[in-house]
């Protein structure tokens, strides 16, 4: 039995992982949840599973949960998520926040000596160096629940760096995949939001259709198995169905393949390396017929190659990146840019960096404010009011 904490109850990866947890009653107890905004879904969740502990974005929020929830503690704010990510009685903390929130909280449960398991791809992107230098001093696994990096996990097998000719991270494609360039700069929010393979939260969407998702990926994949960037690779494939491969130094290539459900990885980072009974997940592969595999095409979907040059300069560059994307990704969804202007602006604000090679913790924070107020700068927009 391992007791959970799961941060970002609320949202796509938490609501499967929730799944999960009613799947698995005698493998996985929820003992800590918090969310941003749902207090309602939140309430639910807390009435379902009892948990010790559960935090809400706003103290408001946390006081009206309170009387609702009888011997249930109510935390609030970054203070909450700390305060769950180091629960005496939590094994693992799940991290499935949106954005940047589940940094701290991640350095938190691994010197509480937690194993953490990350959804949150923007942990390793921006600072995935130390994350894993705090790992290896703790002794506590970080643990992937991206379904690619799951698989590669999968397919390593405690295998080391060396054996490693290549990791080759699939990806859709997106929703414009066979779109001509010529048409990009008339895609529309509602265009982009219609993922071809998976249902997700709307920022890993837009994400997915500019393919900054797959670049994120390589680089939270880089630090996750040790592999330099040249060593990571990407493949198209449109059919979702193989979630990643590891080319071996002989030429073996090894992959792990079943139909698109978070829930499979979610359920493996939580119970390895056991693998628990499930009838969630099946896989036809004679009802598939295909699988299909080309090359991204990298100049209608130049996310990729600013990606892979973060990734290869590393320091600060990929939190510089993470940040104008985000920041980029709400423009675009506001109507602010166009989406063909997300790669844009990324690519003007990591110009405009001065870059430090070997960050604090502190550095790379002000490399994240930097970068959102220079990606408001070069897209035109006011600065938030303090
Ligand atoms: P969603 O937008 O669906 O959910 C985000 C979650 O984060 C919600 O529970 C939200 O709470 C919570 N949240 C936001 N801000 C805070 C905060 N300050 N404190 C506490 N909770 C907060 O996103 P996804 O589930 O799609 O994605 C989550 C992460 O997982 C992302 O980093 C994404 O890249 C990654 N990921 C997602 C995959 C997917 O299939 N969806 C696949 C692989 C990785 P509320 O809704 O209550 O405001």
């Amino acid at each position: 039995m391992k007791n959970v904490v799961l941060l970002g109850s609320t949202g796509s990866i938490g609501t499967s992982t929730v799944t999960v947890a009613n799947d698995l009653p005698d493998d996985i107890r929820l003992v800590g949840l918090a969310a941003g905004g749902n207090a309602e879904l939140l309430a639910g969740q807390a009435r379902e599973f009892r948990p010790e502990l559960i935090s809400i974005g706003s103290p408001e929020k946390a006081d009206d949960l309170r009387p609702q929830l009888d011997g249930i503690r109510v935390a609030s704010g970054d203070e909450g998520l700390i305060e769950l990510a180091t629960l005496p009685s939590a094994n693992i903390v799940l991290i499935a926040i949106v954005g940047t929130a589940g940094l701290q909280p991640a350095l938190a449960a691994i010197r509480a000596g937690k194993d953490i398991a990350v959804a949150s791809k923007e942990i390793l992107v921006m600072a995935g160096e130390i994350v894993m230098a705090e790992a290896r001093k703790h002794g506590v696994r970080v643990l992937p629940v991206d379904s690619e990096h799951s698989a590669i996990f999968q397919c390593l097998d405690g295998r080391t760096p060396e054996s490693v000719r290549r990791l080759i991270l699939t990806a859709s494609g997106g929703p414009f995949r066979e779109t001509p360039a010529g048409q990009f700069a008339d895609i529309t929010v509602e265009q982009a939001l219609k993922h071809p393979s998976w249902v997700m939260g709307r920022k890993i969407t837009i994400d997915s259709a500019t393919m900054f998702n797959k670049g994120l990926e390589m680089i939270e994949a880089r630090w996750l198995f040790g592999i330099p960037m040249p060593r990571v690779d990407v493949v198209v494939h449109p059919q979702s169905v193989v979630h990643s491969m590891v080319e071996f130094v002989d030429g073996s290539i090894l992959s792990q393949l079943s139909t698109p459900d978070m829930c499979l990885p979610i359920q493996y980072a939580l119970t390895c390396p056991s693998r628990a009974a499930s009838e969630r997940v099946q896989t036809d592969l004679a009802a598939l017929g295909r699988l299909d595999f080309e090359a991204p095409d990298l100049a209608k979907f130049p996310a990729l190659g600013q990606a892979r040059r973060a990734g290869e300069v590393a320091g600060t560059l990929p939190a510089v990146l993470n940040a104008a994307n985000e920041i980029a990704v709400d423009a675009f969804c506001d109507g602010q840019t166009s989406f063909p202007g997300i790669s844009d602006a990324v690519g003007q604000v990591m110009d405009r960096h001065e870059l430090i090679g070997q960050p604090s913790l502190e550095q790379i924070l002000q490399a994240d404010a930097w970068a959102r107020e220079t990606a408001r700068d070069v897209l035109g927009l006011g600065q938030p009011t303090p």
